[in-house]
Protein backbone atom coordinates (compact mmCIF):
# COMPACT_ATOMS: atom_id res chain seq x y z
CA UNK A 1 0.00 0.00 0.00
CA UNK A 2 1.30 3.62 -1.25
CA UNK A 3 -0.32 5.14 1.51
CA UNK A 4 -2.37 4.61 4.64
CA UNK A 5 -6.05 6.79 4.79
CA UNK A 6 -6.01 6.54 8.51
CA UNK A 7 -6.31 10.10 9.95
CA UNK A 8 -3.77 11.26 12.16
CA UNK A 9 -5.83 13.08 15.26
CA UNK A 10 -3.51 16.46 15.55
CA UNK A 11 -0.99 15.07 17.49
CA UNK A 12 1.04 18.47 17.42
CA UNK A 13 -2.26 20.08 19.37
CA UNK A 14 -2.57 17.25 21.58
CA UNK A 15 0.53 16.52 23.04
CA UNK A 16 2.37 20.02 22.58
CA UNK A 17 1.80 21.79 26.07
CA UNK A 18 4.35 24.71 26.16
CA UNK A 19 2.68 26.55 28.63
CA UNK A 20 0.66 23.57 30.94
CA UNK A 21 0.05 25.92 33.87
CA UNK A 22 -1.70 29.20 32.39
CA UNK A 23 -5.20 27.71 31.67
CA UNK A 24 -5.31 30.42 28.72
CA UNK A 25 -5.52 29.65 24.95
CA UNK A 26 -3.33 26.97 23.80
CA UNK A 27 -3.91 28.22 20.45
CA UNK A 28 -2.64 31.51 20.73
CA UNK A 29 0.60 30.49 22.71
CA UNK A 30 1.35 28.02 19.51
CA UNK A 31 0.71 30.48 17.04
CA UNK A 32 3.51 31.81 15.11
CA UNK A 33 3.20 35.14 15.47
CA UNK A 34 2.82 35.19 19.26
CA UNK A 35 6.42 32.90 19.64
CA UNK A 36 7.55 35.70 17.56
CA UNK A 37 6.79 38.37 19.42
CA UNK A 38 7.84 36.56 22.68
CA UNK A 39 11.22 35.67 20.80
CA UNK A 40 11.56 39.21 20.01
CA UNK A 41 10.67 40.55 23.68
CA UNK A 42 13.07 38.27 25.22
CA UNK A 43 15.89 39.29 22.96
CA UNK A 44 15.46 42.94 24.05
CA UNK A 45 14.57 41.90 27.72
CA UNK A 46 16.93 38.63 28.90
CA UNK A 47 16.46 38.88 32.11
CA UNK A 48 13.42 38.17 34.70
CA UNK A 49 11.99 41.27 35.46
CA UNK A 50 10.37 39.98 38.68
CA UNK A 51 14.11 38.66 40.01
CA UNK A 52 15.50 42.28 39.20
CA UNK A 53 13.02 44.03 41.51
CA UNK A 54 14.35 41.74 44.45
CA UNK A 55 18.16 42.55 43.09
CA UNK A 56 18.59 38.93 41.17
CA UNK A 57 19.36 38.32 38.03
CA UNK A 58 17.59 35.40 36.66
CA UNK A 59 17.04 34.13 32.67
CA UNK A 60 13.88 35.14 31.25
CA UNK A 61 12.33 31.88 29.80
CA UNK A 62 8.60 33.13 29.81
CA UNK A 63 7.25 36.43 28.32
CA UNK A 64 4.40 36.96 30.23
CA UNK A 65 0.74 38.98 29.83
CA UNK A 66 0.27 41.37 32.36
CA UNK A 67 -2.83 42.36 31.94
CA UNK A 68 -3.93 38.49 30.42
CA UNK A 69 -5.64 38.43 27.35
CA UNK A 70 -8.90 37.01 28.74
CA UNK A 71 -9.02 40.02 30.85
CA UNK A 72 -8.61 42.23 27.93
CA UNK A 73 -4.98 42.56 27.66
CA UNK A 74 -2.97 43.34 24.23
CA UNK A 75 -1.42 39.92 23.10
CA UNK A 76 1.53 41.95 21.19
CA UNK A 77 1.57 45.14 22.87
CA UNK A 78 5.05 45.35 24.41
CA UNK A 79 3.76 47.47 27.11
CA UNK A 80 1.43 44.75 28.32
CA UNK A 81 4.43 42.39 28.29
CA UNK A 82 7.15 40.98 30.44
CA UNK A 83 9.75 38.76 30.95
CA UNK A 84 9.99 36.49 33.66
CA UNK A 85 11.52 33.46 34.97
CA UNK A 86 10.06 30.02 35.20
CA UNK A 87 10.01 30.15 38.67
CA UNK A 88 8.21 33.73 38.82
CA UNK A 89 5.68 33.13 35.77
CA UNK A 90 4.35 29.91 37.95
CA UNK A 91 3.88 32.01 40.86
CA UNK A 92 1.95 34.32 39.28
CA UNK A 93 -0.05 32.43 37.40
CA UNK A 94 -0.72 30.01 40.49
CA UNK A 95 -1.99 33.53 42.22
CA UNK A 96 -3.89 34.19 39.31
CA UNK A 97 -5.51 30.39 38.60
CA UNK A 98 -8.19 29.77 40.91
CA UNK A 99 -7.42 26.09 42.14
CA UNK A 100 -4.30 25.80 40.34
CA UNK A 101 -1.38 23.63 42.77
CA UNK A 102 1.41 26.47 43.60
CA UNK A 103 3.90 23.79 43.80
CA UNK A 104 3.60 22.41 40.08
CA UNK A 105 5.62 20.09 38.58
CA UNK A 106 5.23 17.12 40.67
CA UNK A 107 4.89 15.08 38.33
CA UNK A 108 2.05 12.76 40.08
CA UNK A 109 -0.38 12.52 37.69
CA UNK A 110 0.99 9.53 35.39
CA UNK A 111 -1.61 7.67 33.83
CA UNK A 112 0.18 4.28 34.40
ZN1 LIG B 1 12.18 35.48 38.32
Amino acid sequence: MPYRPEKKKRPWRDDYKPFQSVREDHSFYNSRKWRKTSTAYREKNPFCVKCQEEGRITQAEVTDHIVRIKDGGEPYDERNLQALCKSCHNRKSGKEAHGYKEKGGRGSKHPR
